[in-house]
């Protein structure tokens, strides 16, 4: 019998994205039309879903939306100048470009190049490194989307010890840096470490983001832990199709853990409401920027005291 109560994402999101619905209506009122411009390279099938669904939650709730796709040759400088039109255009609060890029596209000198008060995915060395000083910033989705739901389910994390299994960084590093400013004492499982079940056996709070299917299991758990599964698996379901299963064996850690996310429902809904969250923020900081605008509205609270 399962003991691990399910956190319900797709509940948590839509909460979230109520809100988020509330604040573009205030700004629509003021003037001020929130924008997201979302940039897709090539026809990769996973990046065009992703793109659709953002596009359809962007104006789900009242924020305008801008999608450049582009031909799978095309080469670095004509998307740096792309992204260069989107930072100077004034009615854009938002750019988003989908990962993976080609191959003949630096990602690194494309997100470098955007501006980082419209980096509404938080992966500009700004924004990073702003995050990691524990200052105001864009945080990325997934692991904004991950502390909202630890945060949801335990109240004050501080003083938790929680392990972060994947050091990537646009999930293990900043989620990392979250639960720091969140006061947590933080460990970072990777390839390389040693002792790794050990390690996560002593957390009361442990997310994994590694990309193999079931590669947590309860051996891993201490009795009474929240698990947060970050990981997306397409599997074979033994009936010639594929299913989506998450990096954590759910069947397991659901005997010993107090808590878990499921995958689907768990993580990736609260991705994409945290996209259209930060792109909220960044509209409100660009208005409060310009002469005779509004005054600031208070900025988005997300932890953050030291
Ligand atoms: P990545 O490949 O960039 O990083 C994987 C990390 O796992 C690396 O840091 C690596 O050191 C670590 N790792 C590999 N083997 C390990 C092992 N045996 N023990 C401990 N650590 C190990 O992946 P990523 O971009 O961080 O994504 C991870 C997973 O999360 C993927 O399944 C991805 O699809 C999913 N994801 C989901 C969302 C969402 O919205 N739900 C968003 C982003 C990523």
């Amino acid at each position: 019998m399962s003991a691990a109560r399910m956190i319900d994402g797709r509940a948590a999101a839509q909460a979230l994205l109520d809100e988020v619905a509330c604040d573009v209506a205030a700004l629509r009122e003021a003037g001020i039309e929130p924008c997201l411009a979302v940039v897709l390279v090539g026809d990769d099938p996973a990046s065009d879903v992703y793109v659709r669904n953002k596009v359809r939650r962007t104006r789900e709730v009242g924020i305008r939306s801008i999608e450049e796709r582009l031909d799978a040759h095309t080469c670095e400088a004509a998307l740096l100048a792309l992204i260069a039109r989107l930072n100077a255009d004034p009615q854009v609060h938002g750019i988003l470009v989908q990962l993976p890029l080609p191959a003949q596209i630096d990602a690194a000198a494309v997100l470098a190049a955007i501006d980082p008060h419209k980096d509404v995915d938080g992966f500009h060395r700004d924004n990073v490194g702003r995050l990691t000083l524990g200052e105001s910033s864009l945080v990325p989705c997934t692991p904004q989307g991950c502390l909202l739901l630890l945060q949801q389910t335990l109240g004050d994390l501080a003083g938790k010890h929680a392990v972060v299994v994947g050091r990537s960084n646009i999930v293990g590093k900043p989620m990392a840096a979250l639960l720091l400013n969140a006061h947590c004492s933080v460990s970072v499982l990777h390839s390389r470490s040693t002792n790794a079940r050990e390690l996560c056996r002593s957390a009361d709070i442990v997310v994994v983001a590694v990309g193999r299917a079931g590669c947590v299991d309860a051996s891993w758990i201490k009795p009474g832990a929240v698990v947060i599964d970050v990981g997306i698996n397409r599997v074979a379901d033994g009936a010639g199709q594929t299913r989506l299963t998450g990096d954590v064996d759910h069947a397991s850690v659901a005997q010993v853990a107090a808590a878990l996310t499921p995958v689907p429902g768990g993580v990736g809904p609260m991705t994409i409401a945290c996209l259209m969250r930060n792109t909220v923020q960044a509209a409100r900081h660009l208005a409060a920027s310009l002469p005779a605008s509004l005054p600031a509205s208070p900025p988005i609270p997300l932890t953050l005291a030291r």
